[in-house]
């Protein structure tokens, strides 16, 4: 995996972790500014941002938060990445199930 893909798509969950607490913090204006960081995934950079901008960009297919003039992470490929990794996720989980299953067998007939 690029590193770079992997970076924005972490960027993007510190991000929405930002997004969440903000929202806890202003529940009565998610209109005020709030520093994001800038997901082009090669800079250490923070934008200032309303939450509700976060949430619509956080909602856009291929959207990023970017400070001025950064670049834009290959979209497709990020979410591409972010779908293969919840897959294997998935997959990861449905085998240690299965293990857990075959253990248990294992250890206690029935
Ligand atoms: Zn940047």
């Amino acid at each position: 995996m690029a590193p770079r893909h992997h970076k924005a798509l972490l960027f993007r969950s510190v991000n929405e972790r930002i997004a969440s607490l903000a929202a806890d913090l202003s529940r009565r204006s998610v209109q005020s500014d709030f520093e994001f960081h800038c997901e082009c995934g090669t800079c250490q950079e923070w934008v200032m941002l309303p939450v509700d901008r976060f949430l619509a960009i956080a909602d856009e297919p291929g959207a990023f938060v970017l400070a001025p003039d950064h670049p834009v992470p290959r979209a497709r490929r990020a979410r591409q990445e972010a779908a293969e990794l919840r897959e294997e996720a998935e997959a990861l989980r449905a085998q240690a199930e299965h293990q857990k299953r075959r253990a248990r067998n294992h250890v206690d007939p029935e």
